[in-house]
């Protein structure tokens, strides 16, 4: 019988400021006993054990009267490990060396696709001038259209390698399919979820057993609370190293690609733990949105920004229309740098 099938309870253990880790090992042995799933979270000031299982065995036992327990409640919400009430503290991701969210602010940009040597490295070399700190480029493109240009595949992830060694930024990159999730995390610094795949539970799950971190796309018609179930699912899997990534939702509104929900950013920051970032390029799918919509996104709290930077959009395999030029993304940085300044964000 799965968790699922017995009804699940999930219960937040709180231990006291005093408590010992013998009195934290003594709950999460109990939890194993009885068949739960015991998930620990260590904060500055205490540690708090999220409990996974079948209700009426969890319900049974007096948690409060356990030594160093101060209280236990129940969590209501349908993601639970991802939530604030589980962790208090916000996550730090580490992608390669860089750290993203908890202050921590990460320019990330680069081309849509990796189409060629030369278009990457002329990418590359030109974001990191002007200060990003992690490079973007996919080798495996889910297209609207079965004809349109699918990536270069192992090709693109080993060019990719090539311009990390080179310019010194670690890389993301889209794993599409389960079957792929081996090969582009044993060249990727961070995988990425598309907005396509983030309902892939089968997707989500096998991105949980990696060791690499993660960014999770928002689904194009995702509500946040399905969108953090979704992360739910990589979280429960084993892996914690999640970044959320506004990327615009589908809306009546035709003027843009897609609408930038703003307020994900600091509504996701009160529901969960976990960083956000935002996508501009493929919320307003123009070009000329791209500056504003990344000053709204520090402006709202977001822990770093994602573009599309292309040496020559009008060439560009994909997304041309909304791919800035390197000196645009260089008149970028210096407004983000004087934003992460008001908002007391290191960069
Ligand atoms: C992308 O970042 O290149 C991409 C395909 O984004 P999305 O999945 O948000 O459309
Ligand atoms: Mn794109």
């Amino acid at each position: 019988m799965t968790t699922k099938e017995r009804g699940d309870e999930s219960l937040i253990i709180v231990m006291s400021k005093e408590a010992e880790a013998g009195d934290v090992e003594h709950v999460v042995e109990r939890l194993r006993d009885i068949g739960a799933e015991a998930h620990i979270s260590e904060g500055r000031f205490r540690t708090v054990i999220g409990a996974l299982g079948d209700r009426a065995v969890i319900q049974q036992l007096p948690w409060e009267a356990f030594p160093g327990v101060e209280r236990a409640v129940p969590v209501l919400k349908p993601f639970k490990f991802v939530s604030r009430d589980f962790q208090e503290d916000d996550s730090v991701v580490d992608v390669g060396g860089v750290l993203v969210g908890g202050g921590h602010f990460a320019p990330i940009a680069g081309p849509c696709a990796v189409e060629s040597r030369e278009q990457l490295f002329a990418s590359a070399a030109a974001v990191a001038k002007a200060g990003a700190k992690i490079l973007r480029g996919d080798a495996f493109k889910p297209r609207t259209s079965p004809y349109s240009f699918q990536g270069l595949e192992e090709k693109g992830l080993e060019l990719l390698t090539e311009a990390r060694d080179e310019f010194g930024l670690p890389f993301v990159a889209e794993a599409v399919d389960p079957r792929d999730v081996e090969l582009v995390a044993s060249y990727a610094d961070i995988l990425r979820v598309g907005t396509r795949n983030m309902a892939n539970f089968t997707l989500l799950s096998e991105l949980g057993k990696q060791s690499k971190p993660v960014m999770l796309k928002r689904g194009l018609t995702a509500t946040i609370e399905e969108w953090l179930n979704a992360a739910e699912y990589i979280y429960k899997e084993g892996n914690h190293d999640i970044i959320m990534c506004e990327r615009g939702i589908r809306t009546f509104e035709t003027a843009t690609r897609n609408t930038l929900d703003i307020s994900a950013v600091p509504v996701i920051k009160g529901l969960s733990h976990l960083p956000i970032i935002v996508d501009p390029s493929h919320s307003g799918g123009r070009k000329e949105l791209v500056a504003p919509l990344t000053r709204v996104a520090v402006a709202a709290g977001a822990d770093g920004f994602m573009v599309d930077v292309h040496p020559a959009p009008e060439t560009a395999l994909v997304d041309g229309a909304q791919a800035i030029l390197p000196d645009e993304f260089a008149e970028i940085m210096n407004d983000v740098r004087d934003l992460c300044a008001v908002m007391g964000l290191e960069l």
